[in-house]
């Protein structure tokens, strides 16, 4: 019997659902990875929770440098 557009439709989405559930948990926000790349911190993070997490642990330059002048 030849498939109509329902089981296509089925199809795909089974396949998608497969395809998500062999993609890596985002170590932040608990999604499945879905790109392309993906980033090693502590945990994988998605470009999204990336950024969220590059920008929590900016330091402003001038303090940094204090800081090691202080002696660390
Ligand atoms: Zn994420």
């Amino acid at each position: 019997m030849l498939k109509d557009n329902y089981d296509f439709f089925k199809d795909y989405d089974r396949e998608q659902a497969e395809w998500l559930a062999s993609r890596p948990i985002c170590a932040s926000c608990g999604e499945p990875i879905q790109d392309e790349y993906a980033w090693p911190l502590d945990g994988l993070y998605c470009e999204e929770c990336k950024d969220t997490y590059l920008e929590n642990i900016k330091v402003n330059v001038d303090d940094f440098v204090d800081k090691q002048r202080g002696g660390w």
